[in-house]
């Protein structure tokens, strides 16, 4: 038999702690599904001022104190709590770095009422990175592998390729980087670069500069062992074009054969209205009927008017332009032309805010937002609305549309990425939802009155309905991929 890998999680968000987006859902349940087959997993993420000490039941680790860490000529204090994730039976190990001027603020990334990015995020992500290893070399556990995450992990590959790279300590240690979204790079000024103590000569064209800057994102795709993305179409997007690419797309291409696209999976524990305690009425694909009463609930919720024969329209998003967002303000007065209804949760970009407050003035009886981040409303939206619309720009995997499937809520989706790989077109016959190719509003538009036409078919669109509730996203087939990945770079 093979032996176990020891394997570290290093994320910025892991769902309950701390969540902005998807990596947050991924950060949870992938350890979870990996422990459930045999691995020792444990998580690394940073101690955020939000994260409620007794709610998360949070443990001091008295050995793990006053572990000095560099940044620039300043060495600064890392201590770490405990923790772990609740709903295992096998429970996940959660290891939070705590320094409280770095990470003693409510905000992930960003000033929660500026919106703002912190300014000093170079130093803070810097701080984590280095904090990494100091830590598990207190702690006395070298990991088989190291697994990053986005950009505020990025800057952990490049230690372990040269600061790290003579310590026998991590001799065995290798590194795997996930890009969830190749836009988000972590870029700051040269002058940022000083601040890592990383070699000079790293500072170049094959290494973790790009365009004159220090890019995180670039650091952890050069430096890591193996790469992955979260689906294979977007895999091939981020080598194939700028546009997807993000100016990285030549650094991604050059390491092609180590970047292996898999899809995220779902938390069915926590995303099946079979079982799902926030929402008010649970169902299956039998019970498909029950599900009205959740749109009762929450039309109700949202003080718009019930009627069974107008499908609702659910948006649950962060408010970025990476959402398609334009295209929904380009067609939304010819939407609301249609016998449909629109409810959206979101939270981000000043401008969708306004397009969505606007709109809900103007048509009050039509469009509900609540723009806000509510998990449990997320939920209800799910069970309640009859579509799910997300036109995005760009999508390396998306989650909401593969729980919509679960939720018989019918995805209306732009063919890109990851909704690319998981919805078929309902194309007379067969498929899960509805798919439109070209980024533009007319194409959007087209495809929304494809969806409500066919809405008013009741018995062809419980058909569509259940062959998506039919559909199975859970982990276990993705994390089996990530663990063969692991197992071509790891020592053991
Ligand atoms: P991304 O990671 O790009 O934001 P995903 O579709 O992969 O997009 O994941 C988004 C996750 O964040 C989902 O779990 C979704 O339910 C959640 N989410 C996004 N916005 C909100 C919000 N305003 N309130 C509650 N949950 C939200």
């Amino acid at each position: 038999m093979t032996k176990p890998l020891n394997v570290l999680l290093l994320s910025s968000e892991v769902d309950p702690f701390a969540k902005t987006g998807g990596l947050a859902d991924v950060s949870a349940a992938l350890p979870q599904v990996l422990k459930s087959l045999e691995q020792e997993v444990r998580i690394m993420m940073p101690r955020y001022g939000s994260i409620n000490e007794r709610k998360s039941k949070l443990h001091e680790m008295i050995r793990l104190k006053d572990i000095e860490v560099p940044v620039g000529s300043t060495f600064y204090p890392a201590s770490v709590k405990s923790s772990f994730l609740a709903n295992a039976h096998d429970k996940v190990q959660v290891y939070f770095v705590d320094n409280h001027h770095f990470f003693g603020r409510s905000g992930l990334y960003v000033h929660p009422e500026t919106k703002k990015d912190y300014p000093d995020n170079d130093e803070r992500f810097i701080f984590f990175a280095r904090s990494v290893f100091e830590i598990l070399k207190r702690m006395g556990w070298a990991p088989d592998i190291i697994h990053c995450n986005d950009w505020p992990t990025g800057l952990v590959p490049a230690y372990l390729k040269t600061t790290y790279s003579d310590d026998p300590f991590f001799r065995d240690t290798k590194t795997v980087f996930t890009i969830h979204n190749m836009a988000y790079q972590g870029t700051f000024p040269r002058t940022s670069f000083a601040k890592t103590l990383l070699p000079r000569e790293l500072f170049a064209d094959d290494g973790v500069e790009a365009f004159g800057k220090l890019n995180f994102l670039k650091a952890g795709i050069v430096f890591a062992d193996a790469i992955t993305t979260v689906s294979e179409k977007y895999a091939e997007e981020i080598c194939s074009s700028e546009e997807y690419g993000s100016g990285l797309q030549d650094i991604a291409r050059k390491r092609k054969a180590d970047l292996t696209g898999i899809l995220n999976g779902i938390d069915y524990t926590r995303w099946d209205p079979a079982v799902d305690e926030l929402i008010p009425h649970r169902y299956d694909i039998r019970t498909i009927d029950q599900k009205v009463d959740n749109k009762k609930a929450l039309l109700d919720k949202m003080h718009l008017p019930f009627d069974e024969r107008v499908p609702v329209i659910g948006i649950i998003s962060r408010l970025a332009d990476q959402k398609g967002f334009d295209l929904i303000d380009e067609v939304l007065d010819e939407m609301m032309k249609l016998n449909v209804q629109l409810v959206v949760l979101g939270t981000g970009e000043k401008k969708y805010h306004d397009l969505f407050e606007k709109a809900a003035r103007r048509y009050p009886e039509k469009v509900a937002a609540a723009l806000l981040f509510n998990n449990d409303l997320a939920h209800l939206i799910e069970a309640g609305s009859d579509m799910f619309l997300m036109p995005s720009r760009y999508e390396p995997c998306g989650l909401n549309q593969i729980y919509s499937l679960r939720y018989g809520t019918v995805p209306i989706v732009r063919a890109t990425g990851g909704l690319d790989d998981t919805i078929e077109d309902q194309n007379g016959s067969g498929g899960t939802g509805f798919k439109f190719t070209n980024y533009k509003g007319s194409e959007l538009l087209k495809t929304i009155q494809r969806a409500v036409h066919a809405f008013a078919d009741q018995n062809g669109w419980k058909k569509l309905m259940k062959a998506g509730m039919g559909k199975d996203y859970s982990w276990e087939s993705s994390a089996k991929k990530y663990l063969h990945v692991y197992r071509s770079v790891a020592k053991k």
